[in-house]
């Protein structure tokens, strides 16, 4: 059996003629850019976020570093994260001119550890971002205690868990703003790139509706902008798949049941932690070898095994070697959770449109490879 890793065609063919009349009123109306479709998507994306403001951007990564220019963050400020997320979380806080401070993640969640936050803050901090890893939200209502006392913004990179939530709160309850992506392998994904901020406040709105566009909210006026805008012929195959997100984020949901049903007496690797209460929605589902040195045996057992199983990230943003770290980065603290998680994660195969079959013949190829290793 062959088990692929991402199922995007077959998501298309299961909606296919919804997605298609959007692209087809899009290409009829001859509106492609900062059209009706898209003014129609960012509506209906406010109304699933519970949010009042959403805007539509070019990528994950814009929507991270427009929010971060509307908070004003810039050259000689400093930014809290994590280093085991993907590296655009950092790219677009190097992008402001801003320090990217790097503090551990927690040995459970591997989302940020609200612990470790306050030993990096000094009086150059002006936001944390914490990202909810994998589909799963991290520490809000503990975050936004901290920023709170020292006066710190928050922004949510939600790339990986749009319709999550934690046990108590909403995503974009506890943040000034979120940003999401959505590159086709996210759980929400367009056929090309795109992304959206979120917020509910109406200065953040104003600015990155302005700075996405030139910086021109009046026509042939123009300020401090880009062109990071989300093409018409996107927001309508998002407002397409936006309808079953729910029901999708859910199938993740069952599959990862089954995942952990079968794979609950491994020995050699463990499985994700879920916080009680919360809605993981499993944009990845993650084991971690128990022996590092070991992972790289588990990821070729089952590519030999027909199974496109990857790793992410197998190099965390402080062990990458392609940035001028004496710049504009600082680390805080010992990075051994993100360094474990780097050497050890697994993902497997996960996306609402994977068959409880393929769930089945990956969890007997990680049992056998289990009862090798143990
Ligand atoms: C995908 C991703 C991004 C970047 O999104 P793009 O749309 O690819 O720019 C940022 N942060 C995280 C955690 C991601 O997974």
């Amino acid at each position: 059996m062959k088990v692929p890793f991402y199922g995007h065609v077959r998501q298309y063919n299961s909606i296919k003629s919804e997605i298609d009349a959007n692209i087809k009123t899009v290409i009829e109306s001859g509106e492609y850019v900062m059209g009706p479709m898209l003014k129609k998507f960012e509506a209906e994306f406010a109304k699933f976020s519970k949010t009042q403001y959403a805007i539509g951007v070019a990528n994950g990564t814009d929507a991270i570093w427009l929010s971060l220019l509307a908070l004003g963050v810039g050259p000689g400020d400093e930014v809290i994260t994590h280093t085991n997320t993907f590296f655009a979380t950092a790219e677009a806080i190097w992008f402001t001119g801003a320090t990217a401070v790097f503090v551990d993640c927690d040995p459970l969640t591997k989302c940020l550890d609200p612990k470790k936050i306050k030993a990096a803050i000094t009086p150059k901090t002006k936001a944390i971002i914490p990202v909810h890893l994998y589909g799963q939200c991290a520490d809000m209502p503990a975050i936004r205690k901290i920023a709170d006392k020292h006066k710190l913004f928050v922004i949510e990179d939600n790339a990986q868990a749009i319709d999550a939530a934690g046990p108590d709160f909403r995503i974009g309850e506890l943040s000034d703003a979120v940003a999401t992506s959505f590159i086709i392998q996210k759980n929400l994904g367009c056929f090309g790139d795109g992304g959206m901020v979120i917020t509910n406040n109406p200065e953040i709105d104003r600015l990155v509706r302005k700075m996405r566009n030139h910086g021109s909210d009046k026509r042939s006026q123009h300020s401090f902008g880009f062109n990071s805008r989300l093409d018409d012929i996107h927001a309508g195959i998002l407002s397409a798949k936006l309808k079953h997100i729910h029901a999708n984020n859910d199938l993740r949901r069952k599959l990862a049941k089954r995942y952990t049903k079968g794979l609950k007496k491994a020995k050699s690797f463990t499985l994700p932690y879920v916080v009680p209460g919360a809605r993981h929605v499993f944009h990845l589902y993650v084991v971690e070898t128990v022996d590092p040195a070991k992972r790289d045996s588990l990821l070729k057992f089952l590519a030999d095994s027909g199974i496109d199983a990857k790793s992410h990230y197998p190099i965390a943003i402080h062990q990458q070697t392609g940035y001028p770290w004496d710049k504009q980065a600082r680390i805080v603290g010992k990075m051994t959770n993100a360094e474990r998680n780097a050497a050890s994660c697994v993902s497997l195969p996960m996306f609402p449109e994977l068959t409880e079959d393929e769930v089945d013949y990956t969890v007997q190829k990680c049992m056998e490879w289990d009862k090798a290793n143990a």
